[in-house]
């Protein structure tokens, strides 16, 4: 996008938006993998699905133009896709997204959702939140994901296993290195140190 659109961008704040220079910021692997995994088409299919009689600006179009279009599509959700109907609650849709890796709707509902809403836990298992589930799936995507809408990466499940400790169960290194990354605490849970205990025994 040109540099009028990437100020406009930043002013929304990182709740809403991110920016990154091609050239002068570092894409890291696991970064790389999620816009990757994204894309523009992916993205736009749930951001822009009805453009509700407006156009698009063009690069030609003045700086008001632009800005009013970031901010309705991104600010206001003006053209953002709506919920699908279910009899579930957007927190347990989105867990269950979430064990489906199912990007497309896990996408939607955090578009949708509010923090309480996405940090709905789960019954039945142990009361892990969707990011335990994406880091027990080794879903890189997923974890970025989460993690942006604000997710709690502190979070413990009811036997208080952190997110890092799921994260060790695929050993997906990209998902701890994403965890860590973004603050959580380096610690074994009991059950990551019962693992950890054996592994050193055999070796
Ligand atoms: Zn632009």
């Amino acid at each position: 996008m040109c540099i009028e659109c990437s100020g406009i961008h930043r002013n929304l704040g990182t709740h809403l938006s991110r920016v990154r220079s091609l050239d002068l910021d570092d894409w890291p692997v696991e970064l790389m993998q999620v816009m990757s995994s994204i894309g523009n088409e992916l993205a736009n299919s749930i951001w822009q699905e009805s453009s509700q009689g407006q156009t698009k600006p063009s690069v030609d179009s003045t700086r008001e133009e632009k800005e009013w279009w970031i901010r309705a599509k991104y600010e206001q959700k003006l053209f953002l896709a709506p919920l699908p109907c279910r009899e579930l609650s957007l927190g347990q849709h989105l867990l269950q997204a979430t064990a489906d890796e199912d990007l497309w709707t896990a996408i939607l509902l955090l578009a949708h959702g509010s923090w309480k809403e996405v940090n709905k836990t789960c019954g039945e298992r142990d009361s892990c939140t969707a990011l335990h589930l994406a880091c027990c799936k080794g879903n890189v995507v997923l974890v970025h994901l989460l993690i942006w809408y604000g997710v709690d990466i502190m979070a413990g499940d009811a036997h208080g296993n952190t997110v890092l400790a799921y994260a060790w169960q695929p050993s997906s290194q990209e998902c701890i290195n994403v965890l860590l990354q973004y603050g959580c605490p380096n610690e074994c849970s009991p059950w990551c140190k019962n693992k950890m205990g054996k592994i050193n025994k055999n070796n």
